[in-house]
């Protein structure tokens, strides 16, 4: 348990680098579509995302902030649209200002929300990994039930 707690904190440390913006658009390394299309580089950097990319998943992003995963972007999908559609509360895109406007209050309670997308996410993993244990014991268990 205590190796989950620590990579959830050094992982939510790791991500707070990606309040700047120009570390966000430098994950793009081989995003394939245009400055000039509704998803690109700039745009979706903008918008909270960091490429995830894979040779089977070349648009794979999650957003820095709710830790949402999208894949399978095509050139006229908006970024925050997208993230506000599948993670309603992201407050990171749902700020009315702009980020570098923010007073230190402001900031901390947006930290509170990204901390509380990062317990969520662990609490996935967790309840996850806790499904594939008891599925597996019960599998265990049937070959002595006959
Ligand atoms: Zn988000």
């Amino acid at each position: 348990m205590a190796s989950i707690g620590n990579k959830m904190l050094s992982a939510f440390y790791e991500d707070s680098r990606f309040y700047d913006n120009n570390l966000r658009v430098i994950t793009f390394v081989r995003w394939p579509y245009d400055a000039d299309t509704a998803c690109s580089v700039e745009k979706m950097a903008e918008a909270g995302f960091v490429s995830l990319a894979t040779e089977s998943a070349p648009t794979a992003a999650r957003c820095f902030f709710c830790c949402k995963e999208l894949d399978s972007w095509h050139p006229d999908d908006d970024p925050r649209k997208e993230d506000t559609s599948h993670s309603l509360s992201c407050a990171f895109n749902n700020l009315t200002k702009d980020f570098s406007q923010l007073q230190v209050q402001e900031f901390l309670l947006l930290e509170l929300e990204r901390a509380r997308f990062h317990i969520k996410r662990v609490e996935r993993m967790l309840l996850k990994r806790f499904d594939e244990d008891a599925e597996s014991g019960r599998r265990q268990m049937s070959r002595f039930i006959r």
